[in-house]
């Protein structure tokens, strides 16, 4: 049964059942999404397993609801054929990211719908499903009722004009669609009228107490501040029933009486994706996946964004505990945004950074990814990824002081030991002091992990290679070697004893730079591996007479041109979208043909050109238009210079009515339009056009 009361950190407990939110297939994923749950579910199931747990790291790509059938639409394919597509590259993208999911599975699997539906009707046995005839938003013209994003209008409590039907990306609530102000069909832009259609209700009303008693007593403490609160405000405002089923074609069918032609709610299914995905790795492995969901020992934790809070906090646990037999999230997790150089990653304006196209540029730099998203992480607000910060982490941080400690350890014990790791004599103070601030290391690591702060985590591990370099630029062993071979022994001992730390702390945060460290310290057998809990327990990690391997560097500097051409990606995606988004101008008011041949244009070639004086706009302008050289002003001079227009061809409308700018006579028009990215070009006639005028017949 269900816990109410707040669990305390558990240090007995073994087994883990870790969930990462399923990314949704209608695209590729983008360092927000790794930042925001990725990167620091897989540091907390590393680390999990590094400490002897039992870990069951769960995800799988989110296939079902209406954006994936409106992508589909668009592009004339199947919904299976978009989500197969992406799913494909979303799970490569993860492998080569190194997020070790136990499972990575997929909500279009038969284990899903077989476990989804089974979940329904169990809710629906047992009568906690309000069944309701009403009226739901219909675009008559689609012949489809409009639900989730279907339909975009007026959300009812922050009044953002974009919200959709089921959440509103702006502030956060979860709603229905019929609460919509102004509500507007996304797929027509008609307004919707109404009509009768029966669907389920969760009665999230008749759960309000438990979730009170549940999180807002019970998890006042260890939920992170931005959760709690998010919960607690919607709480407060007080939950209604939640439609959990849809008129769509495209998802899990409704498995009752009356549910023909209809699905689940995406929301509704999703979650229980973590439960199927748990059953199919369980039966691969030969495991019970019952006690990963079902044992009171067992904890599990939702890495989440902030967007998907309300789903996690409120709709899926009300549905656990209307089922009866689950446990209940021990935390949740969830992160905050993750902008891009100040402006909101935005996959529609294409202002991201995609994983594949990152992998594309800096091929073998997953872990410099990783430590700058970690470093930077959106735990407590929303957070800015810049590349220049990208540049430094990996150039001052990653480069400076992990690399070069590890270079100059391995380098020296090559040159003066010939690799082999020397005998130690006294140690000094500091060499006492060093040593037991090794052993301390992965309580420090380990106490901000277990608290989700995984940015903090990632800076003591940096501040341990700090350590390593301080300790050698202060003992300088360089120096020692020609004088006091016994002292110099003894520094590069204790040097080696922190780079063997480092090999093993690392690998949750640093996993590709741990296992080249672990190469090139030559720990490949068992017995030589130290494991998390021994860099405190055991006296030696690195004994003397190991031979270590040869020196190879763990990083690699990131040039300012690198940084630039990203830079430069972005600048062109922005410049792309605002081509996109420009305005054309309508069409002006129709003109008789009567009209258009009063106009008299003839071809022209600009003989002079000069700046007027004290004008930004304008350029004076000689031109032989045929019948005679005249003077034109024309108003283009912040598009082109007095010399590159000199001796240009141009149409030339010679019969306008002459007027006066700047005390210049104007004796007619060059004519110019604007290309549709709003470029001012020439009316240019044709190079070969050679005599007086077009002809207009
Ligand atoms: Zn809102």
């Amino acid at each position: 049964m269900c816990t109410f009361t707040a669990s305390k950190e558990k240090k007995m407990s073994k087994r883990y059942t870790i969930t990462a939110a399923l990314p949704y297939t209608n695209g590729p994923i983008h360092i927000g999404h790794l930042a925001g749950v990725y990167v620091p579910a897989d540091i907390y199931a590393r680390y999990k397993r590094l400490t002897g747990n039992d870990v069951a790291f769960i995800c799988g790509s989110d296939e079902h609801g209406v954006p994936i059938t409106i992508k589909a639409k668009k592009e004339g394919v199947t919904p299976q054929q978009i989500v197969d597509r992406y799913h494909k590259i979303i799970k490569d993208s993860f492998e080569v990211f190194g997020i070790t999911f136990d499972n990575y599975s997929r909500t279009s699997a038969k284990i899903h719908h077989d476990t989804a539906s089974e979940f329904f009707k169990t809710l629906y046995d047992k009568n906690e499903f309000v069944e309701e005839v009403s009226e739901q938003l219909y675009d008559a013209e689609a012949n489809q009722f409009l639900a989730d994003r279907f339909v975009v209008g007026t959300c009812p409590k922050c009044g953002n004009e974009e919200s959709y039907g089921d959440q509103c990306e702006n502030c956060g609530t979860s709603h229905n669609a019929t609460d919509l102000i102004n509500p507007k069909s996304a797929i027509t832009g008609n307004v919707p009228t109404l009509k009768e259609t029966k669907h389920w209700f969760l009665p999230l009303n008749k759960h309000e107490q438990f979730l009170k008693d549940w999180i807002l007593e019970g998890h006042k403490k260890d939920w992170k501040p931005n959760v709690y609160g998010q919960v607690k405000s919607w709480i407060d405002d007080g939950l209604r029933p939640r439609a959990v089923t849809r008129d769509l074609d495209w998802g899990i069918p409704v498995p009752v009486p009356g549910g023909e032609g209809k699905v689940l709610y995406v929301w509704f299914d999703a979650p229980i994706g973590y439960i199927s995905a748990t059953k199919e790795w369980a039966a691969r492995e030969g495991k019970d996946w019952e006690p990963y969901w079902k044992d009171e020992d067992t904890k599990l934790v939702h890495f989440i964004g902030k967007d998907n809070i309300v789903f996690h906090c409120i709709i899926f646990p009300a549905m656990l505990k209307a089922e009866g037999s689950y446990i209940l999230p021990d935390n949740v997790p969830a992160n905050e945004f993750l902008n891009l150089e100040g402006n909101k990653l935005s996959t529609s304006k294409n202002w991201a950074v995609w994983l594949p196209e990152y992998l594309q540029d800096f091929p073998d730099k997953q872990d410099v990814l990783r430590y700058a998203l970690t470093a930077n992480a959106p735990e407590t607000k929303d957070n800015d990824f810049t590349w220049k910060d990208f540049q430094a982490r990996n150039n001052n941080e990653l480069v400076a002081i992990f690399g070069n400690f590890i270079n100059r350890v391995v380098v020296l014990t090559n040159k003066y030991y010939n690799g082999i790791v020397p005998t130690p004599s006294d140690f000094s103070t500091i060499d006492e002091e060093t040593l037991a601030a090794i052993k301390a290391y992965p309580s420090v690591l380990e106490s901000s992990i277990e608290r989700y702060r995984f940015r903090e985590a990632s800076q003591e591990l940096m501040n341990l290679a700090r350590l390593g370099n301080k300790y050698l630029a202060d003992e300088e062993p360089w120096k020692l070697v020609k004088t006091d071979e016994d002292r110099t022994k003894t520094i590069m001992f204790v040097a080696l004893q922190i780079a063997s730390a480092l090999a093993t702390l690392s690998e949750p945060f640093l996993p590709f730079t741990s296992t080249k460290l672990k190469n090139i310290l030559n720990l490949s057998s068992e017995e030589l591996q130290t494991s998390w809990s021994e860099i405190t327990s055991k006296e030696i990690l690195l004994p003397a007479n190991h031979t270590i391997g040869k020196a190879e560097l763990l990083f690699s500097k990131i040039e300012d041109s690198e940084i630039q051409a990203q830079l430069d990606k972005l600048e062109a995606s922005k410049k792309a979208n605002e081509a996109a988004n420009k305005v054309v101008e309508p069409q002006k008011d129709t003109i008789t043909f009567d009209d258009f041949t009063k106009l008299d244009l003839r071809v022209g070639t600009i003989l002079e050109a000069e700046k007027m004086p004290k004008a930004k706009k304008l350029l004076v302008l000689k031109v032989d238009t045929g019948i005679d050289v005249r003077t034109i002003v024309s108003g283009i001079a912040e598009s082109f210079t007095a010399e590159e227009v000199v001796g240009k061809k141009v149409t030339v409308l010679v019969n306008l009515a002459p007027r006066a700018l700047r005390g210049v006579e104007s004796e007619g028009m060059i004519l110019m339009t604007e290309t549709p990215e709003g470029k001012l070009v020439f009316v240019n006639p044709d190079d070969t056009t050679i005599g007086n005028g077009l002809q207009i017949s």
